[in-house]
C-alpha cells in the first residue's frame, strides 16, 4: 500500500520506521533533514514537497495539535484522490477533528482521530496503544496498518472520540504525577528516603504508573531525560478543560490540574519534560530532590 507519512518527530520517526519495512512509504517533514535521514535509515522515499504525498491511499499525520494538522489538510486535502484514508494519530482536539473529518468526507476521504500513547519507547518497539474515533468502516480498514505500530488498537467511538480520550486520559496522568510528587516530598520531610517512599507506594493503594514507572528515575536515579515534552501534556490538559467548559461540568481537579500545568509551563519553559513538575513541587517548598 501506498502510505504518507507527515511528521517526523519523536514519535512519528520510528512509527514511520516500522510502517516502511511493510509497505511503500513517503516522508515528509517540516525540517527537510529528517526526511532525508529517514529514507536512508530506513528505505522510505523523501518528499520534497508535501504534493508529492498525493498519491498515496493512506496518509499519517503526527504532529504537535490539531492547528499543525489544520494547515497540512488544507494544503494537501484538496491534492488527493477520493477513497484515500487519513489517520491523525496527533493528541489533537476532537472538536477540530470533527470538523476536519466532515470537511475531508465531502471530498471522499475517511478521517480518523487516532492518537496514541506508550511513549518513545512504544513508538520505537511498536508497542503503542492506539484510540480510534471515526466510522466503524474507516476504523476497519485502518486496524491491519495500525497494527504494525501498536499492540492494542481500540476504536474508541465516533470522530473525535479517539483525541478526547487521548486528552483525558493524560489529564489524570497529569493529576497522578503531581500528587504522588507532593506526598513523596512529605515523606522526605518525614525521613523517608524517596527510594523507601517509592517502594511502598508500589506495594499499596497509592501505586500508578507516576510512582511505578515515571518518578522512580528521576527521584531515586536522579535522571531528567526528555520524554514527553511538557508543553505537549500542557496542551493535552488544556483541551480536556475546554471539553469540560463546552459540556458545563463541574471538574474542579481538572481546572486545578489545568492551572498547575500552565505554571509549570511558564516556570520551566517550552523544551523540559513533562515529570519535571516534579522538581517544581519541590522548589515550590524550598526544596530539592
Ligand atoms: P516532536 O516535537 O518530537 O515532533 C513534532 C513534529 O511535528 C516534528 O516532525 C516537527 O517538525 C513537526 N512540526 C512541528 N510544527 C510544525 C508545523 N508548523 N508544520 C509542520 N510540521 C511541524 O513531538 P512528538 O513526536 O513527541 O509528539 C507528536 C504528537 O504525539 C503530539 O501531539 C504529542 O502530544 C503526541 N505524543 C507524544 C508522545 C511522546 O512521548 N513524545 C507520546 C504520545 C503522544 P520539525 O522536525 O521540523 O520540528
Amino acid at each position: 500500500m501506498k502510505i504518507a507519512f507527515i511528521g517526523l518527530g519523536a514519535m512519528g520517526f520510528p512509527m514511520a520506521g516500522h510502517l516502511a519495512k511493510k509497505h511503500e512509504v513517503t516522508v515528509w517533514n517540516r525540517t527537510a533533514e529528517k526526511a532525508a535521514k529517514h529514507a536512508s535509515e530506513h528505505g522510505s522515499k523523501h518528499a520534497k514537497t508535501l504534493a508529492e504525498c498525493a498519491g498515496a491511499e493512506l496518509v499519517f499525520t503526527m504532529l504537535p495539535s490539531s492547528a499543525e494538522v489544520d494547515a497540512i489538510v488544507a494544503e494537501l486535502g484538496p491534492k488527493l484522490s477520493r477513497g484515500t484514508l487519513w489517520i491523525d494519530t496527533t493528541s489533537g482536539d476532537p472538536e477540530v477533528s470533527r470538523v476536519t473529518a466532515k470537511r475531508l468526507a465531502a471530498q471522499g476521504i475517511d478521517f480518523l482521530d487516532a492518537p496514541v500513547t506508550g511513549a518513545i519507547v512504544g513508538a520505537t518497539n511498536a508497542t503503542l496503544s492506539i484510540m480510534v474515533g471515526g466510522t466503524a468502516e474507516a476504523f476497519a480498514r485502518a486496524k491491519p496498518v495500525l497494527e504494525i505500530t501498536g499492540k492494542k488498537i481500540i476504536h474508541a467511538g465516533d470522530s473525535g472520540a479517539g483525541h478526547a480520550i487521548k486528552a483525558l486520559t493524560n489529564s489524570i496522568m497529569g493529576a497522578t504525577v503531581w500528587i504522588t510528587a507532593e506526598c513523596l516530598l512529605l515523606a522526605k520531610r518525614y525521613g523517608i528516603d524517596p527510594r523507601t517512599a517509592l517502594e511502598i507506594t508500589n506495594a499499596g493503594s497509592g501505586r500508578s504508573n507516576a510512582s511505578e514507572n515515571l518518578l522512580p528515575l528521576r527521584l531515586a536515579e536522579k535522571q531528567w531525560p526528555l520524554v514527553f515534552k511538557l508543553a505537549l501534556h500542557d496542551k493535552d490538559i488544556r483541551i480536556a478543560a475546554a471539553m469540560s467548559h463546552r459540556e458545563h461540568m463541574s471538574t474542579p481537579l481538572l481546572n486545578l490540574t489545568t492551572s498547575l500545568f500552565s505554571g509549570a509551563l511558564h516556570q520551566l519553559g517550552d523544551n523540559a519534560d513533562y515529570i519535571e513538575v516534579a522538581k517544581l513541587v519541590a522548589a515550590m517548598n524550598g526544596d530539592e530532590w
